[in-house]
Order: C-alpha cells, then structure tokens, then sequence
C-alpha cells in the first residue's frame, strides 16, 4: 500500500468518530505567522512532503485519482495528529489576516469550533487580533493562543530570561482582557487563557519549535533552555526537543472541542430554529443519522470538477446522489455529485460523510456563500453570517 493510501484510511478511519475530530481555524494580524505556522503544522504532521513533491509522479501513476478529480485546496487542510495512543483528525481552515477579508474570517469561524489566536510575541496584540478574536467568541469558537517570533525577544530586544517572561505574560493579560471584555460568560466558565493550565504555548514558526507548561513538563524544557538556545541559536535541538506541530495540536485535542461538544453550545449561538424539532435536535446532538443539515462557507472553483461548496456538516451524512434543498430558493433539489473531505492540501472523494466534518461537494448548483441545506425542503436557516467589526454587515457573495 503506497503511503498516500495509507494516509487516506487514517483520515477515513476518523471522519465517522465526531469525537475525534477537531475543526480550528488559525486567526491572527497580519505578518504575525500564520501562514508559516499552518505551513508547519502540516509538514509535521506528515500531510505535505514526499507527497505533494512527489505529487506530479503520484498522479501520473494513479489515473484513477486522476480521473477523479484530486484538487489542491490551500484554504482547507486536514490533518492526522497522535495524542496519547490515539488519532485525530485535525480540519483546518485557514483565514486571511488582512482586515478587507474579514468576511472570510466570519466564514471560516462559522465552520470551525475552536481557534489557534497566534500573536507576535514583539508587537503584541493589534486591531485584527481583536476583529478576529471577536469574530471568534460571536461564533461561539473557543479560543487558544500562540504567542509566535518569541526568538525575536531574545535575538533582537535582547531581553533577559525574567523579562521574557514578563513580556510573555503580558501578551496572556491582553488576550485575557479582551476575552473577557467580549463574553465574561465564556472568559468565567473557563475560557479564560492560563499558561499553566495548557492554553496557551509560545514558539517560533520560523525556526520549528514551541512550548507549553504541559509539554514542558514532560519534555523537561524549561524557559531557561529556551531562552539559551535561541542566544546560542541552537533553535535546531529546540525543534527536535520541543516540535511546534507537537506542542500546538496537543494543545488543540486537549483544550478545544470536538463537534458533539461544540454543537451542544454552538447550534444556539448560529440557528434559531425550533430546538425540539428533529434537525433541531439532531443538530446539537451532532446526530449522523439526523436530517441533513449543512452551512455553505465557502465556493471554489475546481477544472475539473466545476464549482465544490464546503461547509460545515451539523447533523446527517452525506452521500453522493443524495437529494437536497438549499434554503431560500425555488423548492427544487440539488443532487450531490461528489462528497469529499480534505486530506492535506488534497480533496479526496469519500462515500460518505458525517455530522461534524467540513465537507466538500459539488452538485449544490442553487447554493452561495451562507446557504443552508438540508434533506428536508423546509428548514429554518442559519443565522446569516455577519463581519462584527462593522455594525451590521452581511458578507457580501
Ligand atoms: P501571516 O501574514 O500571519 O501569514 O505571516 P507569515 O507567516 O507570512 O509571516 C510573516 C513574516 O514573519 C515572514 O517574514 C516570516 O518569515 C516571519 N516569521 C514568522 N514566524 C516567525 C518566527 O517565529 N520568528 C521570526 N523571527 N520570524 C517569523
């Protein structure tokens, strides 16, 4: 079985077990990391590498993946991380730092229940730190924080090992009071950032290596070590010790939650509908063999398979020539041509697919940007997505 087959069954294997599922979006201002830290959490993982080197040649030897279409998609990431003795599947939706795309931060956080917020260590927090970190908790996502370029505090402020952490300390007030400014609610029932509790970790994208107290303690770094490798710039033995994808998806599966979790709060923060009724149920209850209910957060366009919808699956499963209704239009079905997931970069095809993924189908000819649909022709829709940072103001499609 070549690698990439293997891959495909890992990803398979864990899409039907909601609570194994984590789906994040990583929000931060812009130049703060992001990019490099999504970037690193999949070459850690394992997810791009040999195989999108290898990719060309891998096609090239499997027409039937290439007769099916496989698209590389890097606004959608999936990946496999191991935590404790088991796996997980991590969905990551990556989201523009530049504030004109604010609605794509909306989008994103609609399909996601928990962010990475990564914030320069150097500049601290900044406006989009705050539009993304409101757009967040409006949603109902939970977030945790990477504080990102702490190299950057020892190698060029040349700050000593106290005032490091002072700074570090800092940066966790600031988000803190910014939790806490935007829902007391969540900042008091928990979502309140605390080092020592795991929440938080510190690093550097760049140079592959981060911490968090928990890590720490198993690991045995300590801020000391941190601190002297980076002014020896010996950051390589802190990657290997101390591996940014390791300590950042560790802390995703132990503090952010899984769809059933998630649903349970967040189905009545986005929907308004009847809460007893069957999809109202089978929504909070995360229940594949509910009706089908999905939220449209995004459109691209493939060249081989024409336009692909993603979106957040909240109750159902999915299969291809599925019949379904998108809201708001004439009444008359779509029927699903291709169910797919994201495995890396890649969209794969898959039989199918339930309640508590991000998934990707082509097919829904009637749907935009914001659509809901279900297998039932009435269904009352999800609340529409809103950019907070400006007072009320729908995404445009
Ligand atoms: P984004 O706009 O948030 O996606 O930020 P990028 O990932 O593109 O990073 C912006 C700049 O910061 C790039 O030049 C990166 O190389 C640099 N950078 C990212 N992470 C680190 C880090 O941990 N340390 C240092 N010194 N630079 C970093």
């Amino acid at each position: 079985m070549t690698r990439r087959k293997k891959m495909v069954e890992r990803v398979t294997g864990l899409m039907d077990k909601p609570d194994r599922i984590r789906n994040i979006g990583i929000v931060a201002h812009i130049d703060h990391g992001k990019t490099t830290l999504s970037d690193n959490l999949l070459a850690g993982a394992g997810m791009i590498s040999e195989e999108l080197a290898g990719r060309q040649l891998f096609m090239d030897s499997d027409e039937e993946e290439q007769a099916r279409g496989i698209t590389i998609d890097s606004s959608n990431v999936s990946m496999v991380h191991t935590y404790g003795d088991k796996e997980f599947l991590i969905n990551m939706i990556d989201t523009p730092g530049h504030v004109d795309f604010g609605g794509d931060v909306t989008r994103a956080m609609r399909a996601v229940d928990g962010a990475v917020v990564v914030v320069d260590a150097v500049e601290g927090t900044m406006p989009q730190t705050e539009t993304v970190l409101r757009q967040a908790l409006k949603e109902g996502v939970k977030p945790v924080l990477f504080i990102n370029k702490v190299d950057r505090l020892i190698n060029e402020l040349k700050v000593d090992s106290t005032e490091m952490q002072i700074r570090l300390g800092r940066v966790i007030d600031k988000v803190n009071k910014l939790i806490k400014g935007m829902n007391e609610k969540a900042y008091n029932n928990g979502w309140k950032l605390d080092a020592a509790a795991g929440t938080v970790a510190f690093g550097s994208a760049l140079y592959n290596w981060a911490v968090s107290v928990p890590f720490m303690q198993k690991s045995g770094v300590n801020f000391q070590e941190v601190y002297d490798r980076c002014r020896e710039e010996d950051m390589k033995t802190l990657a290997k010790k101390s591996p940014l994808a390791q300590v950042l998806l560790d802390m995703v599966v132990r503090h952010l939650p899984d769809p059933i979790d998630a649903q349970d709060r967040r189905v009545h923060i986005i929907w308004h509908g009847d809460y007893e009724s069957g999809v109202g149920k089978a929504m909070v209850d995360c229940d594949p063999k509910g009706p089908i209910a999905l939220m449209v957060t995004d459109i691209s366009f493939d060249p081989h398979a024409g336009e692909v919808a993603t979106g957040r699956l909240f109750s159902g499963t999915l299969h291809r020539g599925d019949e379904v209704y998108v809201m708001g239009t004439a009444g008359k079905s779509n029927r699903l041509q291709q169910v797919g997931i994201f495995m890396g970069p890649e969209r794969i095809e898959v039989e199918n697919l339930c309640a508590g993924n991000i998934a990707a189908v082509t097919g829904l000819k009637d749907a935009i940007v914001g659509s809901t649909v279900s297998s039932q022709m009435e269904m009352t829709p999800f609340e529409s997505l809103k950019h907070y940072s400006e007072p009320v103001m729908t995404v445009a499609v």
